[in-house]
């Protein structure tokens, strides 16, 4: 299959393939759809393993944010970017001024923001070169994108508790939480503060002992974290750990958490968890708060009226899984109509390609 076929099959507007000759920036930036606005999506930064790994990724994920956006009824696209090689060696104020320029080309047809190994610093240096940076208005306490989101999962959790366990709190359940990084920590700290038993893994020491001194965690083993005896969990790493291995060894009732494209295959597995009963929070509706936080920012809205959005993911979880009982449809499934019938209403008005972010100042 070539990248066409792919952008094909997938409905991609654009994909841009750039790289920095001084810095050794190399990045793929993806387009998915910007029908309902200009697309916005985090960069992450990983080591990936070949090309085709990052640009699946890309592709994949700025699919996502296209549903996020419209599910969350945000006047946004999908879009994501992806940036290949080890941030630890390579992170450098040069460094993130030649990704802010890659995302200067679209000339606000893309705006970007944080993601996996992507932190506020970075996205500093790229807001010095680009005003197509979101994620960066509210001050620290108040958090920022990855709180958001967080605080998204938390209360999406809240919805799928009430509809799987009868309870809308933590106290005395399981919960475990894959990946404790920007946004996996925030969220044990709300569960925590909610009575939950925490269970975590990470690949970083540093942050699984943080984890355990401040919450009381017990930390297992990261490929043996989907079986733990839990009543949810929450995976907040990479994606495609809901698949045909891992499903058939979890124990948890709920799984529901920040990782994007966490169904491996969205029909097969999909399917999967609800033959063994085990509810599915779809991934690109409980993880909405860091996107609604970067769409609020653009807006310049205020905090509150930022969280009050982010904790009506509650009220949104609530809505499909009732829709889902009545209907005798997959959660995930409904959250997919709902997005598309956005999409194809606005189709009717907008022209591909003729929505783009205008900056409230010149750079
Ligand atoms: P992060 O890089 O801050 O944290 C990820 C954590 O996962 C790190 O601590 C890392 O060590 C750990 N990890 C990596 N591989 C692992 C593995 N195999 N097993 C266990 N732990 C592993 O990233 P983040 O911003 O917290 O994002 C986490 C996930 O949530 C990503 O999939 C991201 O795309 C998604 N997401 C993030 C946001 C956001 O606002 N940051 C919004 C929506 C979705």
């Amino acid at each position: 299959m070539t990248l066409m076929d792919d952008m094909h099959k997938f409905g991609h507007e654009q994909v841009l393939f750039s790289y920095d000759a001084v810095t050794g920036c190399r990045a793929i930036i993806a387009i998915h759809d910007t029908t309902l606005g200009p697309a916005l999506g985090g960069c992450r930064v990983i080591d990936y393993a070949d090309q085709s790994k990052a640009l699946k990724d890309a592709l994949l994920l700025s699919r996502g944010m296209t549903y996020k956006a419209a599910v969350a009824g945000l006047p946004l696209g999908g879009g994501k970017a992806v940036v290949m090689g080890d941030v630890n060696r390579l992170r450098s104020r040069a460094f993130f001024h030649a990704f802010g320029r890659f995302v200067n080309s679209f000339a606000g047809r893309y705006i970007t923001s944080v993601d996996m190994n992507t932190r506020y610093e970075d996205l500093r240096w790229m807001s010095e070169v680009s005003p197509y940076v979101s994620g960066l208005v509210y001050s620290a306490e108040q958090g920022g994108v990855s709180y958001a989101t967080a605080v998204g999962v938390y209360y999406g959790l809240k919805a799928a508790l009430k509809d799987r366990l009868s309870c809308d709190s933590f106290a005395g359940l399981r919960v475990a939480v894959q990946g404790v990084g920007s946004v996996g920590a925030s969220l044990c700290e709300f569960l925590h503060e909610d009575g939950a038993q925490l269970v975590v893994a990470d690949i970083n020491n540093e942050r699984l002992e943080t984890m355990v001194k401040k919450y009381g965690a017990s930390v297992v083993d990261t490929d043996a974290i989907h079986a733990h005896d839990v009543d949810v969990y929450a995976p907040c790493a990479r994606g495609g750990i809901l698949n045909d291995q891992t499903i058939p060894e979890m124990k948890a009732k709920i799984v529901g958490g920040a990782a994007n494209n966490q169904l491996e295959d969205p029909d097969r597995h999909g399917a999967l968890l609800a033959e063994r009963g085990i509810l599915y929070a779809p991934d690109y509706v409980i993880n909405a708060g860091g996107l609604m936080h970067a769409s609020y920012g653009l807006d310049g809205a205020s905090h509150s009226d930022l969280m009050v959005k982010v904790k009506g993911i509650e009220a949104t979880l609530d809505d499909i899984f009732s829709q889902s009982k009545k209907e005798g449809v997959l959660p995930h499934l409904i959250s997919y109509a709902i997005g598309k019938k956005h999409i194809l209403e606005a189709k009717k008005h907008t022209q591909p390609f003729s929505q783009a972010y205008k900056p409230p100042f010149k750079k």
